[in-house]
C-alpha cells in the first residue's frame, strides 16, 4: 500500500476544503476503496473521511425522503419509511454483500463503488483501459461471463456492481451534490456514465465533488415494488442480472411501471423502453415478455455472456409477475 494521510471532515464544507488537496480521495466505510488501495489499483495520497457528513433519513412534508450520504446501508434498509414506502430499496440493499459490510458501507460510497471486473483488479498481468487509459482491455477476447450486454463499448465492457443503485434508478432518485462551485442535483440515472472511449471516467461528478444526500420522490406506487437478484451463490455474490420493479394496475391495465436492471451495463440501467412498451397495456405475461424484448433488442452479448439476455428477460417477467400477485 502506498503511504497516505488520514483526516476526518466534520461536515461537507470541511470535506471540500480538505478534499481540495491534490491526490485526495473521500473515504466512506472503506469497504471498496481500502481494498483497491491494498491492491494498489488506487493510490490516494490523502484520505478524507466523510462519515461525519449527514447520516440522517428525513421524511419531508412534500412526501420525499432525504437520505444523508453517510447513512449506513443497514440503516437505510431497516428504516421504517424505506421498508414501507420503497420495499424494493430494502430488498436491493439486503441482497448485497454481507451484514458486516452493509453495517460499514455508506450511501455515498455504495453509489461510487467501482466495478468488480476481475481484470480491473488484476494489476499484475491484465490490460485494462479503466485502470490504465489507452492500454487496451483483455476482457474482449478473454473470459467475459459477468460482463455487460447493454451500452458497452470496444474500450470497456464492465458492469456497475451496486444493487442499491438499481433500486434508486427505478425509483427516480436524485443525488444531491456539492463542490467548491456550489450545490446541484442530478437524477441518479444521469450520474453514472457509459464507458464510450473513456471508461476511466465513471460518473458526471466534477473533481472533488461530494455526494451529500440522495432524495427519493414521493412515489405511492413504490409501495408495491420488489427486487430480484440472480447470482451464482445465494449470498455474498454480485448480480449476474437483477431487476428492480414497481407496478401500478388499474382495471387489469398497467397504469404505471418502473423497471431498472443491474449486472448488465456500466451503469444502473433504467429500462425506459420496457416501461414505455407496458404503460397502458393489459398486465399479461405476454406483454411483460414483449416489454422485456423491447428493452433487450439492443443487447450485444460477448462470447461468454449470451445467457444474460434470456436471464434478464425471464427476471423481468418474474419480477412483474410477483407484483401481480400483490393485486390478487
Ligand atoms: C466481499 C464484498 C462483497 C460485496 N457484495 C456486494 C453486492 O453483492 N452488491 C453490492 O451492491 N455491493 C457489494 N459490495 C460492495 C459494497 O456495497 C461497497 O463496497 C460499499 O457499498 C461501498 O461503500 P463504502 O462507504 O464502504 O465506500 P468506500 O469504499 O469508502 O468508497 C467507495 C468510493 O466512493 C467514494 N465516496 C465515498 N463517499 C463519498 C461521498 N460522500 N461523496 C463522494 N465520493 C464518495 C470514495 O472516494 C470511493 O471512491 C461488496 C463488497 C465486498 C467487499
Ligand atoms: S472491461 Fe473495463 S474494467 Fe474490465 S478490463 Fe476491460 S477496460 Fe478494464
Amino acid at each position: 500500500m502506498t503511504p497516505f494521510t488520514y483526516s476526518r471532515a466534520v461536515d461537507a464544507a470541511d470535506a471540500l476544503r480538505q478534499g481540495a488537496v491534490a491526490g485526495a480521495s473521500y473515504l466512506g466505510g472503506g469497504t471498496n476503496l481500502v481494498d483497491l488501495m491494498r491492491e494498489t489499483i488506487e493510490r490516494p495520497g490523502a484520505l478524507v473521511d466523510v462519515t461525519g457528513l449527514s447520516s440522517g433519513i428525513e421524511e419531508r412534508g412534500d412526501g420525499t425522503l432525504l437520505i444523508g450520504a453517510a447513512a449506513r446501508n443497514t440503516a437505510v434498509a431497516e428504516h421504517r419509511a424505506v421498508r414501507e414506502r420503497y420495499p424494493m430499496l430494502t430488498r436491493a440493499i439486503v441482497a448485497g454483500a454481507s451484514a458486516q459490510i452493509r453495517n460499514m458501507a455508506t450511501v455515498g460510497g455504495n453509489i461510487l463503488q467501482r466495478t468488480r471486473c476481475t481484470y480491473f483488479y488484476d494489476d499484475d498481468g491484465s490490460r485494462c483501459n479503466k485502470r490504465a487509459p489507452g492500454q487496451g482491455c483483455d476482457v474482449i477476447g478473454g473470459f467475459n461471463r459477468i460482463h455487460a450486454i447493454l451500452g458497452a463499448s470496444p474500450a470497456c465492457v464492465a458492469t456497475h456492481p451496486s444493487d442499491m443503485c438499481v433500486a434508486l434508478a427505478a425509483l427516480g432518485a436524485v443525488a444531491h451534490l456539492r463542490s467548491a462551485r456550489g450545490e446541484r442535483t442530478l437524477p441518479l440515472t444521469d450520474l453514472h456514465r457509459l464507458p464510450e472511449d473513456h471508461p476511466e471516467i465513471e460518473t458526471m461528478l466534477e473533481a472533488g465533488e461530494l455526494v451529500t444526500a440522495v432524495e427519493l420522490p414521493a412515489l405511492p406506487m413504490a409501495r408495491r415494488s420488489s427486487y430480484r437478484k440472480v447470482r451464482d451463490r445465494a449470498s455474498y455474490a454480485f448480480a449476474l442480472v437483477s431487476v428492480a420493479a414497481a407496478l401500478e394496475l388499474e382495471g387489469g391495465m398497467v397504469k404505471d411501471v418502473r423497471l431498472a436492471l443491474g449486472g448488465v451495463a456500466h451503469k444502473p440501467w433504467r429500462a425506459f423502453k420496457a416501461e414505455a412498451a407496458l404503460k397502458g397495456r393489459p398486465a399479461t405475461e405476454a406483454n411483460f415478455r414483449a416489454a422485456a424484448d423491447a428493452e433487450l433488442a439492443e443487447a450485444r452479448p460477448l462470447r461468454d455472456n449470451g445467457f444474460k439476455i434470456e436471464l434478464a428477460r425471464r427476471t423481468i417477467v418474474a419480477a412483474l409477475g410477483e407484483l401481480m400477485g400483490a393485486y390478487a
